[in-house]
């Protein structure tokens, strides 16, 4: 039973980070090493927060969390020191809450009943616990492999090792599937290996969980486009159903400001590959903001990485730009109806660093040296609304004034496009929405028979939590379609 007053006796207490000057000169991750015994003292007291509410709204996923993460029970087992149960009910809903823990901007804290008032002391730190539990679940050994009773005798192809084809490899693998991950790149992890930046998750994170896969018995191909290293016909051939988590990587571009073509002006994920290579050792980044200045064009997380990437390559400054005005940062100056997020501001720590963000404003144009190379940027104060006509959003400026900022790296990260062009779909006889996305009937089929879809291909880029959930319920489609049912949870519908 929870203690329904705990929030009363305790304030949240958010995770404690290294000092600013000392992370944002190295790519550790950039929370602080505590104890292990302190760590879970301080976690024991924020699970004793939750309130255990009749209806839990942190955990739905109307509002709150997508695979429906049994968040009062977790919290209550912490709150009483029952860590490995904890981890049970914890990966009962989640395959990777490591990988939520550090990178999930955490809809169900927003969704919490205790984020409705500052008065309450603010949401349970969901997150921290979150994160707590996996933390210790591998320190203890609790996270062990799960390895399936008896073999199907089927077998499955994932393409594509984000966290969507990760997730649903594992729930496939579990339910005695033989199931193989194809991976174009050099190394597995899409997303999470070359597009969060370390000091977000380092990869030593990823590679413990990619182990606990190949000891379950999922089998991993690097270096292989399907569709070209292995044909569509032999895709077919040999396995009994594909399953496409090949992402949404094509990247948003900004063709229309004038001065887009010159030097220095980069696409966010042109940028973030070769910085992330080079945390994996390999080589200098071609792209590297060392005494620039670099503009960053784009609010979101993306943005974010860019900001304290950048940061850390030694930039000279770093300015990012967002279109629209600076939300209220708490509940006491919104006036949104709650649940409120995403409406809150959203800070990260890499903000706390150093630069600065610049709100409602735009770029007017991109100003050039005489050699082709961005020398900086001409902004406008803007503003966001509806075209009245076609309902479509739009950028007005709201003054004629123009401010001149130096820049000699811009980054533009205002949002993916959907799937990028491959082959494979071609070949599959697969067309693309208008959104960019790959669509699907209830069962996560798409148009071709035995190919399912999940996570970014299917949403369009969203979040990681919503790309384990999608993972997870194709498991369910392709394990029912090969064996007529299936005892596999499917926290999500296709939308
Ligand atoms: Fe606990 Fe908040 Fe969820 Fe209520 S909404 S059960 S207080 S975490």
């Amino acid at each position: 039973m929870a203690d329904p007053t705990g929030f009363l006796d305790h304030e949240r207490v958010e995770q404690p980070k290294r000092p600013r000057d000392e992370r944002a000169r190295d790519w550790r991750e950039v929370y602080a090493d505590l104890d292990p015994e302190e760590r879970n003292r301080q976690v024991r007291v924020q699970a004793t927060r939750c309130m255990d509410c009749g209806i839990p709204f942190c955990h739905s996923g109307g509002a709150g969390c997508p695979l429906g993460n049994l968040i009062p029970e977790w919290n209550d087992l912490v709150r009483r020191g029952e860590w490995e149960q904890a981890s049970e009910r914890l990966h009962a809903t989640n395959n990777f809450p490591e990988f939520t823990g550090k990178l999930c901007p955490a809809p169900c804290e927003s969704a919490c009943v205790l984020a409705i008032s500052p008065a309450s002391g603010g949401a349970v730190a969901i997150k921290r616990v979150e994160e707590t539990i996996a933390s210790q679940a591998w320190e203890s050994g609790y996270a062990r492999p799960e390895r399936a009773a008896a073999a199907t005798g089927k077998k499955v192809a994932v393409v594509g090792s984000g966290p969507a084809g990760l997730a649903a490899a594992q729930q496939l693998t579990r339910a005695g599937h033989e199931v193989t991950v194809f991976e174009r790149d050099d190394r597995l992890g899409g997303l999470l290996r070359y597009g969060i930046p370390e000091f977000k998750m380092e990869k030593k994170v990823l590679d413990r969980r990619l182990a606990q896969l190949r000891e379950e018995g999922t089998t991993f191909v690097t270096g292989c486009e399907v569709g070209v290293d292995l044909t569509v016909e032999e895709l077919r051939e040999r396995y009994d159903a594909v399953v496409l988590a090949v992402g949404a990587l094509r990247g948003r571009d900004d063709t229309a400001t004038p001065g887009r073509e010159l030097a220095g002006v980069h696409l966010a994920m042109d940028y973030l590959v070769p910085a992330n290579r080079f945390c994996e050792g390999d080589g200098p980044a071609e792209i590297d903001a060392a005494g620039r200045h670099v503009v960053i064009i784009g609010g979101g997380d993306t943005g974010a990485d860019c900001y304290g990437t950048a940061t850390r390559q030694g930039a000279l400054s770093v300015t990012q730009l967002d279109q629209y005005p600076q939300p209220p940062s708490t509940r006491d100056d919104d006036r949104s109806p709650w649940p409120t997020w995403p409406y809150l501001l959203r800070t990260y720590p890499v903000h706390e660093e150093r630069g600065e963000r610049l709100f409602a404003v735009a770029v007017k144009r991109f100003l050039g040296d005489e050699e082709g190379r961005v020398r900086g940027i001409e902004l406008q104060k803007v503003r966001v609304e509806k075209d009245p006509g076609t309902g479509r959003r739009q950028v007005v400026p709201t003054s004629e004034e123009v401010e001149e900022v130096p820049a000699d790296l811009v980054l533009l990260a205002i949002g993916f496009e959907g799937v990028e062009h491959m082959r494979l779909l071609d070949d599959l006889g697969l067309k693309l929405t208008g959104r960019g996305t790959l669509s699907c009937g209830t069962d996560w089929q798409t148009d071709a028979p035995g190919v399912f879809v999940c996570g970014d291909a299917h949403r369009g880029a969203s979040l990681i939590v919503w790309a384990i959930a999608e993972g997870r319920s194709a498991a369910h489609a392709v394990d029912s379609c090969l064996t007529g049912s299936s005892d596999l949870p499917a926290p999500v519908h296709p939308t």
